[in-house]
């Protein structure tokens, strides 16, 4: 609102509104408006007042301004589900019982579905529940690609790829902030690993910040309008994320031209000048017991009576807190109310779970178990019981349900064939001292002889026999990396002896990162893929089982052999001492790095199979030739050519043919999610922007697209290329 005559009615009416008591509706409001209301409310305050908006009050809020009838900012955890109310000034649940939400499925399960109305969906129901708990930001989603595959909160993350990171967390962001939400995009940014995370000062050359770890963060704010990002708890280049002049002033608000609001990860400032001066603008979570003692509280009022920081620091701070809170019009009587654990939440659950559960091996074709034949069915393992909600360190989902594999096959079938349990395996574990306070505590692998025989006499006599392996919330958690990759427990006894006896033997992995499968492959045919489902885990997993779904989901990482073939270990860089890591890599991270250096992953990034087949033909572009700021549009035909209905994920990569620098040998840049019935074909069109075939020069400082040759691939698998065309840029 630059017109001055405008303003001044406008800031009239606002302090009428503001005298009466009346909370202000602004409805349908353009990003504008909403500017100049923020402007307009931030001369009406003190420079207390405006402080104030800028630290924690509690755990999980920052004050208001209760003179002008705007309450305090309050948040909860996400992502995969809101957190259960907290007491205000700690970390105990209050322990109420009507705060039970919705658990969607891990991060990883999201992705793995590569599917943007799903992550939208799911995006919008998030929204709502944090509405109905009277929240006003969910902190999520977590968007840290996943470097390593031991990385303790890759259950959160959704993939080591930087454009199917950017589709999945745009896709969710616009749907939670759709319900009057504000998102904050965490961790901002390399965190990538827990261990040393408090201090770590991670080292990445320019060029992998800009084309690996920074391009979903870009995207959400420049695609999504995320209104809030998470400053993580590491150093970059030096320097804290919380304040961190590149990362946060030059890069995020000036180059991105974010205009939100930068919250610290709980207890992640560590001053008062630098942090105000380079970009952090509210402070939560820090340790002092009185909230005045918080960086952001009385010293940093004293920093700008003493002159160290300006008022217009303090200034741009509380308009960008404003903006966020009229955004999602936190004052306005016809905000979104929200609703919690309603069925159609239950519904995106399950069908999450359902599309994105991934079908890894079926070379006996053993699945889906037909129930006309297979009349009993041994279910065994620790992980058909497990719950995986709420475990572990950090936030967790006090769901209203979660239904275990046990209970869904019990649900979908159990009056149809007769199932029976053995837990097989214990969930043990043994505490190794590691020299500080604390000991780590590790999956106890003795195997317990008389659960196994057990699971063995079971399985003997049962027509299939499915076991359910992989991890748990305590294992995959925040604020501890996994060990190693080796699958926990005694699972891999348990899968030996039942695999020996049922030919018919079934292994399903419950767990949201990479596990070492090389045993355990060459011992069954048939392996399926089920992550940290949600609450409907168990009933998506039973129809996938039994093929009443046909399994669609697709890798969202790459599951090495070995730990050591994945780049940050075969190269030495994880996790660095306590001070510093190199990411050595570079921006060879995840299929990039295995395809580039010849390596063969176990199974690798963006594989999955389905109960059908797919044929792909006709790939063509609609030139051959292009400008530097053209689309490509890519089309081809996919038909399925099995028996069953199905979707197929069909992948686009580009490999530079003429760079004049180390390019990947393939990047995904465009993907698309088809459902076809037997003998149904359908042609797809694909767009590429010609610019998103760039690489980023690092000493120039900007994105380098050469002209020539390109190859565009279509795949069902980065390693399964089924057509490819060559195309030319000018
Ligand atoms: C985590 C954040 C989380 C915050 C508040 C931190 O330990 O890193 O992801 O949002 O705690 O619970």
């Amino acid at each position: 609102m630059r017109n001055p005559l405008k303003r001044l009615i406008f800031n009239s009416i606002l302090c009428i509104f503001i005298a009466a008591g009346t909370v202000i509706s602004f409805g349908n409001v353009t990003k504008d408006e909403i500017e100049a209301k923020a402007d307009s409310v931030l001369q009406l305050l003190t420079l207390e007042e405006k402080i104030a908006l800028l630290h924690g009050n509690a755990r999980f809020s920052s004050a208001g301004v209760e003179r002008l009838g705007i309450p305090e900012l309050k948040s909860a955890d996400g992502p995969t589900g809101v957190r259960e109310e907290m007491e205000r000034h700690s970390w105990e649940p209050l322990g109420l019982s009507t705060d039970s939400a919705t658990f969607f499925p891990a991060g990883p399960a999201l992705s793995a579905t590569w599917n943007r109305n799903l992550a939208l969906r799911y995006g919008e129901n998030l929204g709502e529940e944090t509405r109905a708990r009277g929240k006003d930001i969910l902190l999520g989603p977590s968007v840290n690609i996943i470097r390593t595959p031991i990385s303790g909160r890759n259950f959160e993350f959704f993939t080591e790829d930087p454009f199917l990171n950017a589709a999945i967390a745009v896709a969710y962001i616009k749907g939670l902030q759709s319900r009057d939400v504000a998102a904050c995009v965490k961790h901002y940014a390399v965190n990538n690993q827990e261990m040393y995370r408090w201090r770590i000062d991670v080292k990445v050359d320019e060029r992998a910040l800009r084309e690996i770890y920074l391009p979903v963060y870009k995207a959400a704010v420049q695609e999504a309008g995320a209104l809030s990002f998470m400053g993580a708890y590491n150093k970059f280049r030096g320097w804290y994320l919380c304040e961190n002049d590149y990362l946060l002033n030059r890069v995020l608000k000036k180059e991105w031209g974010f205009k939100g609001v930068v919250i610290s990860d709980w207890g992640a400032t560590h001053s008062t000048g630098n942090a105000a001066l380079h970009g952090l603008d509210i402070e939560m979570g820090s340790r002092p017991e009185d909230y005045s003692d918080y960086y952001f509280a009385d010293p940093l009022l004293k920093a700008v009576q003493d002159g160290e920081v300006p008022l217009s620091v303090i200034d741009d701070k509380a308009r960008r807190v404003l903006y966020l809170m009229f955004s999602c019009r936190i004052t306005d009587k016809d905000r979104h109310t929200g609703s919690l654990c309603t069925p159609d939440h239950f519904k995106t659950a399950y069908d999450v779970a359902a599309e994105g559960i991934v079908l890894l091996k079926n070379s006996e074709s053993v699945l889906p178990l037909n129930p006309k034949k297979i009349k009993s069915l041994a279910v065994l393992g620790e992980n058909a019981m497990h719950r995986h909600a709420k475990e572990g360190f950090g936030a967790g989902v006090k769901t209203k349900y979660e239904i275990m594999p046990l209970e869904g096959l019990k649900n979908k079938m159990g009056d149809r064939i007769e199932i029976n349990y053995s837990q097989g395996y214990r969930e043990n574990y043994i505490y190794k001292d590691v020299g500080r306070r604390w000991k780590l505590r590790l999956p106890d692998p003795t195997p317990d002889s008389l659960l196994i025989q057990e699971a063995v006499e079971i399985a003997s006599r049962s027509d299939a026999a499915v076991i359910f392996a992989g991890s748990n919330r305590s294992i995959e958690s925040e604020a501890m990396d996994r060990p190693d990759m080796r699958l926990p427990f005694a699972q891999k006894d348990l899968i030996r002896a039942v695999a020996a006896v049922n030919p018919k033997t079934v292994v399903v992995m419950i767990a949201s990162a990479p596990c070492d499968l090389t045993e355990i492959d060459s011992l069954v045919g048939t392996l399926v893929w089920g992550w940290f489902n949600g609450s409907e885990s168990g009933n998506a997993m039973a129809d996938v089982l039994f093929g009443n779904v046909n399994p669609s989901g697709k890798l969202p990482f790459t599951m090495p052999y070995k730990l050591e073939d994945s780049p940050a270990h075969a190269l030495d860089a994880y996790p660095g001492n306590a001070d510093s890591v190199v990411y050595k890599e570079g921006i060879l991270v995840g299929y990039r790095w295995f395809d580039t250096k010849q390596i063969d992953p176990i199974y690798c990034f963006g594989h999955g199979l389905s109960y059908t087949e797919f044929k792909y033909s006709l790939m063509k572009s609609d030139r051959k030739e292009y400008g530097m700021k053209d689309t490509i549009q890519v089309s081809l035909r996919i038909e399925n050519i099995g028996n069953y209905a199905g979707g197929e994920i069909v992948q686009i990569y580009m490999h530079d043919h003429e760079a004049s620098v180390m390019r990947p040998v393939k990047e995904l840049k465009g993907f698309d999610k088809v459902f076809l019935h037997p003998g149904e074909k359908k042609t797809i069109k694909i767009n590429l922007p010609v610019q998103s075939l760039a690489y980023f020069d690092d000493q120039n400082m900007a994105w380098v697209l050469e002209p020539g040759a390109f190859e565009i691939m279509a795949g069902a698998s980065s390693r399964d290329i089924r057509e490819h065309i060559q195309i030319s840029v000018q």
